[in-house]
């Protein structure tokens, strides 16, 4: 079989206008991936700018800067972290203030020492420290009685009857 210049020329071009198109279809890919991520993890438009062209110039090299500079969070990590940071923070002050004069309280006090209002009740059987509205000891599952406000009422409907 004889060597045939024209067709391996031909080859040839085919094969860099495959490789052509390729590297066309990544550089494009890259830049529309930068530009999907830097818009999740900052609405400051001149990083964004930045970002992009960092990556259209320099391509492949591009990408690793913008890697390694580019916010560790997205928008929506940071939203959830601070959701959570302020549940926390709202657990932690309802745990510790007084429902009737918003001073702080301790864990094992019974009864706001500024204000008087009742803040737990203690089980009868095994004497720990419960919940206002628990009505069964989780402790010794002993019933803990009602609360004095709904105590009071439960003996004015006794009386009724
Ligand atoms: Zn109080
Ligand atoms: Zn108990």
């Amino acid at each position: 079989m004889p060597f045939d210049p024209s067709s391996f020329s031909g080859i040839f071009q085919y094969l860099v206008g495959f490789g052509a198109a390729f590297f066309a279809a990544l550089w494009l890919s890259l830049i529309i991936w930068t530009f999907r991520d830097i818009r999740a993890r900052t609405r400051d438009s001149f990083a964004r700018i930045l970002a992009v062209l960092v990556v259209a110039v320099l391509n492949v090299l591009g990408i690793v800067i913008y890697l390694i500079l580019r916010p560790g969070r997205t928008l929506e990590e940071e939203y959830q972290r601070t959701l959570e940071e302020e549940a926390l923070l709202k657990a932690i002050e309802e745990i510790n203030t007084c429902p009737g004069c918003g001073r702080h309280t301790r864990e094992d006090w019974v009864i706001c020492p500024t204000c008087q209002t009742r803040l737990k009740k203690s089980c009868p059987a095994c004497h720990k420290l419960l919940e206002l509205p628990w009505s069964i000891c989780p402790y010794c599952g002993a019933a803990a009685g009602e609360t004095p406000s709904a105590s009071t009422s439960n003996s004015d409907q006794l009386l009724q009857v």
